[in-house]
């Protein structure tokens, strides 16, 4: 079904119809727009307002934080400001997958809560139930970022992301939004050549999606002297975006790239303004960059967020295991008043090259064994051009599916980009680190790869 609107029909039904089939409100824009008006001060203010009001949420309502209070012997009241609050535990994955229920709230029904599945680059399977409002906020918070950068509603889209379900609505909703959607798995020659000729065809204003993917069709585009005119704008995510990689997508499309950062227990963390900037979403998120532990002695700082309007399955203090450089001190020129943040320096989210030049985003390959059942820790390892080895921790649902579920993998790679790879899946009781001391969820072929067995 496709709705042939130009885009100045789109912008004008667009408000309208997405609040018809239940998608981001204006309501919500509207007051995240009128959020730009505030002082410092007052951000910082209203910031604190729901931080608070959050923490007595959890306390009341969720069994996890109880019993964390009770342990501590405080209750929220004793929680007076940031540095209090900054002596809490932390949560993270583990968390998730070991306390899934008792991080629910008892105010919602579970039954009516979204539940994404997660993992990030940590290798541990986990899953996030969130209220559809949070998840309106979000969206929200994501449409106000595009503005910062001058993307006006109804221009033309095209998003390289991750393979969606493709219902009548979201294609009803896709048409009205001037979406062309790419679902990602692979960045074959071939499957290069389709995507740009479909950017041609389908002339979208913004591009936007996966970091590697936009990099491989950038290069794809280089080296076959394809250009671009339509794009106006490239917003990448959920990848780390290195100077090399912007450069190459800024000289393939002839538009700037600005980067957006977010991860799937936390959206929309932060953006980058139109100065090229990266703005804490602060009204959305409480984030602090909590210095890392490093045996070297190198300062690393990692992002410590807590989404202010998650109250189906609070995550106070949630560790995203992303690591951000420190921020030069200054203000941006742009006025608004969410504060800095460095750039995202430590996703890992490395590139398999196979044979025949085939590459396959690592994330996009942890998103696939995370979905697998019977997989709670994993780590892939490229053995050979041809070749992967998966570790895996299980669990009591590991068995004759988990393994069904590996031989589609090896399918789906087989039809969707011609490639003959090899997948073995292997027990062990513990998943290893590499020499760093970090746990891996990707080792490539041309990293050192230690094989823990099960004893
Ligand atoms: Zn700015």
């Amino acid at each position: 079904m496709t709705l042939r609107l130009d885009e100045r029909l789109s912008a004008l039904v667009l408000p309208r119809a997405l609040g018809l089939i239940g998608q981001a409100s204006g309501r919500m824009l509207a007051e995240l727009m009128a959020v730009e008006r505030l002082t410092p001060d007052e951000l910082a203010e209203l910031q604190w307002k729901r931080l608070k009001a959050l923490i007595e949420h959890a306390w009341a309502h969720v069994p996890f934080y109880r019993t964390m209070f009770d342990n501590l012997g405080i209750r929220p009241e004793d929680i007076r400001d940031r540095e209090d609050y900054a002596r809490l535990p932390f949560t993270d994955r583990d968390s998730l997958v070991h306390h899934e229920s008792e991080l629910l709230a008892d105010t919602f029904d579970p039954r009516a809560l979204r539940v994404v599945h997660t993992g990030g680059s940590t290798g541990t399977a986990a899953r996030v139930h969130q209220n559809l409002e949070y998840y309106h906020w979000g969206a929200s918070a994501f449409e106000r970022n595009l503005r910062w950068i001058g993307f006006e509603p109804g221009e033309r889209q095209a998003w390289f992301t991750r393979p969606g379900v493709t219902t009548l609505s979201r294609r009803v909703r896709l048409a009205i939004e001037r979406k062309w959607v790419v679902g990602v798995t692979v960045h074959s020659p071939v499957v290069l050549a389709e995507w740009a000729r479909g950017v041609l065809r389908q002339q979208p204003r913004l591009v936007y999606g996966y970091a590697t993917a936009i990099d491989a069709l950038a290069e794809y585009a280089l080296d076959h002297g394809v250009r671009f005119p339509s794009v106006r704008h490239v917003v990448t995510s959920s990848e780390t975006l290195t100077d090399q990689m912007r450069a190459r997508i800024r000289e393939a499309f002839e538009a700037p790239v600005y980067n957006q950062y977010g991860c799937t227990e936390v959206y929309a963390i932060a953006s980058e303004c139109e100065h090229g900037n990266m703005h804490v979403n602060s009204d959305l998120n409480h984030v602090e960059l909590v210095p890392l532990e490093d045996p070297s002695g190198a300062t690393q700082l990692e992002v410590v967020a807590t989404p202010l309007f998650q109250f189906a399955q609070p995550l106070l203090r949630f560790r995203t295991r992303d690591e951000v450089e420190p921020l030069a001190a200054g203000s941006c020129p742009c006025g608004r008043p969410f504060p800095l943040m460095g750039p995202v320096a430590g996703r890992v989210d490395d590139i398999l090259e196979f044979s025949g030049g085939t590459r396959i985003s690592g994330m996009l390959l942890e998103r696939l064994v995370r979905r697998i059942p019977g997989v709670v820790h994993f780590q892939i390892q490229q053995t050979s051009r041809d070749s992967l080895r998966v570790l895996i921790v299980p669990n009591h649902e590991y068995g004759a599916k988990t393994l069904a579920e590996f031989e589609d993998l090896r399918r789906h790679f087989a039809r969707q980009a011609g490639l003959a790879v090899d997948i073995s899946p292997v027990l062990v009781d513990e998943i290893p680190l590499t020499r760093s001391g970090k746990q891996r969820s990707i080792v490539r072929l041309d990293e050192e790869a230690p094989l823990a067995e099960r004893s």
